[in-house]
């Protein structure tokens, strides 16, 4: 069941724990903000020195006061912290908000003083905030809760925003007004030991005041649990969150080609991807896009209007709508009629519509007006440049209520005058979103229309396929604590036991015994060197493919141990590999890795030797149901390949997709595989001929 935070977000009464009269203090600047923004609630300044703070009734303690407390929000330096939550409990305030710095954030004792506090909340059953955070708002009327000490009046609005930079809250919370974003509710959750991103997604989920939600996070809590809940929200209400978080010590150095291609960005890219979280590279993305989706509806499809005064931001925003996916089509006779009417001559009528500086707030209302209603056009986007000689903000209003009036998902542009964005904000109420650039609305439009797609696709089912797992676990038994490669006539054996097509592999410890072999299989043949610590094959001059004859094989084996002795290795030598030619079809890499944080992930790209040159793979956390892996597949330039170009014939990706799926059920079952690699994994069109040449798994016990 969700958290219920409503006793943080809708207090009756706040306790400052640590108030203060003196200037320039944390406890002032709180309290004048709550003071400030109209508090509906009672306030409660603790503060054992003072009688009255900032007019209001102080207590020396929590246990003085006589009515009961839903919020305490403490601020008193790191000694008595400890004594304050005793208080609480004793107080019976079951809600805290630790302000206070100096814990886990500082190193060795502030992390055990974090653990403390912990304990002391979890003893008591208390739910905390932070330690080493901001505060909290809720903007909703009736509440009107401005609980940081930051300066910067909040603006209201549907956004609930977490941050988990304090000073990044603070820059954000300055701006609010003027880039026209409106926030619902706000958290900071600062070091997170109790209530982090997870907890608040829940929450939020739920809270119909919030409409969008959006992150800031540095660091996952528990990177599973945010993606299995951020999978139950995101096709709710769009959650938005900002690059900056990584897998922290999630990566370590791996010998496997899926790990090397892993990066902490990549985990974190397919965690996000994986639970439809929209990911943004910047601060002004991230609010650009959240106002979006507070201030105006879905475009329905595609199709965008644009609507201007000058060329040259048209031009852009034309380029930019193509960016994002989005379609600027022609106008109908009919819009381009009406629109004649009305502008003067010289203006353009097909999209964008170029109104022309003369144009007069009334012309600019009546040609959005004109514009919205065609039928060709879901979104819209107009644009008003500097007007020569008429009112910004006149003209700006005739267009908001236009827009308002179509119904459809609408942005307004003021280029370069910022100063009047907050004041059209104000003078409309419910206004569509308001930029200062029009390449931004073109990209936020664009990502509205991928979300609509992302909300109404059907969910993915999770295929269980039933592998030899008895196999399996026999071989695993063999093989006893750490971490381990396995050896490759086993690695053959699992593959087999999930039906996943390793080519024939024979291994021969003599020149006899290889040309019996090669004798039996038929030629063309493969040889590669065998041995634990030859790893990578290639790499030693240890794989000679397309051996004809006997003659051949005997060369081939020949050099390649020439090579090794070359190369002073010759002593790891086991034997040979020999596999049948497979000629033709397309090399991929199927493999997975383990993150420490968020477990095992499964990669699909264009493979072969040069696997960590070309960089052309994919990841998403495992399990994958059929809709992730079809996705999959076609994320990589592979896919382009695989479904056939200059003449070849197409592979069948369904075939491609139950081979991700096998594998992905093999990780289930036998979660002790650390890596894999099927590398290369070669397709053809004809599903027999698709094999695998080459593998390796590492287990850990
Ligand atoms: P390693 O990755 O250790 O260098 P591989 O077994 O992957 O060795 O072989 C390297 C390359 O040789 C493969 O990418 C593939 O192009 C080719 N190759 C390997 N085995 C076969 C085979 N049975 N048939 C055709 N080509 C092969
Ligand atoms: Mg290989």
């Amino acid at each position: 069941m969700a958290h219920n935070f409503d006793g943080f977000f809708y207090p009756k009464s706040i306790a400052i724990v640590g108030a203060s009269s003196k200037e320039k203090t944390l406890g002032r600047e709180l309290m004048k903000n709550l003071l400030n923004f109209g508090y509906n609630g009672k306030i409660y300044p603790i503060n054992p020195k003072a009688d009255m703070i900032l007019d209001v009734k102080a207590y020396p303690a929590v246990t003085a006061i006589e009515d009961s407390i839903d919020l305490a929000i403490i601020m008193v330096s790191k000694q008595f912290i400890i004594s304050s939550i005793d208080d609480c409990a004793e107080k019976n305030i079951r809600n805290i908000i630790v302000i206070t710095a100096g814990f886990k954030e500082v190193g060795e004792e502030g992390i055990e003083m974090e653990k403390l506090l912990m304990k002391k909340i979890s003893d008591y059953g208390m739910r905390m905030v932070g330690p080493n955070c901001m505060g909290i708002i809720n903007t909703k009327e009736g509440v009107m809760m401005n609980g940081t000490f930051v300066q910067g009046e909040p603006n209201p609005g549907g956004i609930g925003f977490v941050s988990q930079s304090g000073a990044l809250g603070a820059a954000v919370l300055k701006i609010l007004k003027l880039k026209d974003v409106g926030f619902a509710q706000f958290l900071s959750i600062g070091n997170k030991a109790d209530i982090d991103e997870t907890g608040m997604l829940e929450y939020w989920r739920d809270n119909d005041d919030v409409k969008v939600i959006t992150l800031y996070l540095e660091s996952f809590g528990d990177a599973r649990k945010f993606m299995e809940t951020a999978k139950t929200v995101t096709k709710k209400k769009p959650v938005i969150s900002i690059k900056a978080a990584r897998t922290a010590a999630g990566m370590k150095a791996a010998s496997s080609h899926t790990g090397a291609l892993a990066s902490a960005d990549t985990v974190v890219d397919a965690i996000f991807e994986q639970s439809g979280v929209i990911r943004v590279a910047s601060v002004d993305e991230l609010f650009d896009l959240a106002k979006s989706f507070d201030r105006t509806i879905l475009p329905e499809g595609k199709r965008v209007g644009i609507l201007t005064n000058a060329g040259g931001p048209a031009i852009l925003t034309v380029d930019e709508a193509q960016n994002s996916g989005l379609n600027v089509p022609v106008l109908s006779e009919a819009t381009q009629n009406k629109l004649k009417e009305i502008c003067v001559p010289e203006a353009a009528f097909s999209n964008p519509v170029d109104v022309l500086p003369p144009a007069t707030a009334e012309i600019y209302g009546k040609a959005t007006e004109i514009m919205m209603s065609d039928e060709n056009i879901d979104a819209g986007i107009i644009i008003l440049g500097p007007p020569l000689m008429h009112d910004t903000l006149e003209i700006g209003k005739h267009i908001c209520e236009a827009v308002m009036k179509s119904g459809k998902c609408s942005t307004v542009v003021l280029m370069s005058q910022d100063d009047i964005i907050p004041k059209l904000a104000e003078a409309v109420p419910g206004h569509p979103p308001i930029f200062n650039n029009c390449e931004a609305a073109a990209k936020a439009i664009g990502q509205m229309y991928k979300y609509k797609l992302y909300k109404e696709k059907a969910e993915g089912k999770y295929i269980k396929y039933t592998g030899k797992k008895k196999i399996v676990n026999d071989i695993l038994k063999k093989y006893k604590g750490g971490e381990t490669y396995i050896a490759f006539d086993d690695v053959v054996e699992i593959l087999k036991a999930y039906e996943l097509p390793i080519v024939e592999s024979f291994f021969a410890v003599n020149v006899q015994q290889s040309v019996d072999i090669a004798d039996k299989i038929g030629y063309p043949v493969v040889i590669k060197v065998a041995g634990k610590k030859l790893v990578h094959k290639s790499d030693v001059g240890g794989v000679i493919v397309n051996i004809k004859n006997l003659e051949e094989l005997i060369q081939a084996e020949n050099k390649i141990i020439a090579g090794l002795k070359e190369k002073g290795i010759d002593n790891q030598l086991e034997g040979f590999t020999i596999q049948p030619f497979i000629k033709g079809g397309t090399e991929t890499i199927l493999g997975v890795m383990k993150d420490a944080k968020a477990g095992h992930l499964v990669a699909f790209g264009m493979g072969g030797v040069m696997v960590e040159v070309m960089k052309d793979v994919k990841f998403k956390l495992l399990p994958v149901n059929d809709m992730e892996a079809e996705e999959l597949i076609k994320s990589v330039n592979a896919y382009r390949i695989l479904k056939g170009v200059r003449g070849n014939p197409p592979v069948d990706i369904e075939f491609v997709k139950g081979n991700i799926l096998k594998l992905s059920q093999l990780i289930s079952d036998f979660p002790e595989i650390e890596e894999l690699d099927l590398n290369p994994f070669v397709f053809s069109h004809q599903a027999d001929r698709s094999k695998i040449l080459d593998a390796r798994i590492k287990i850990k016990l």
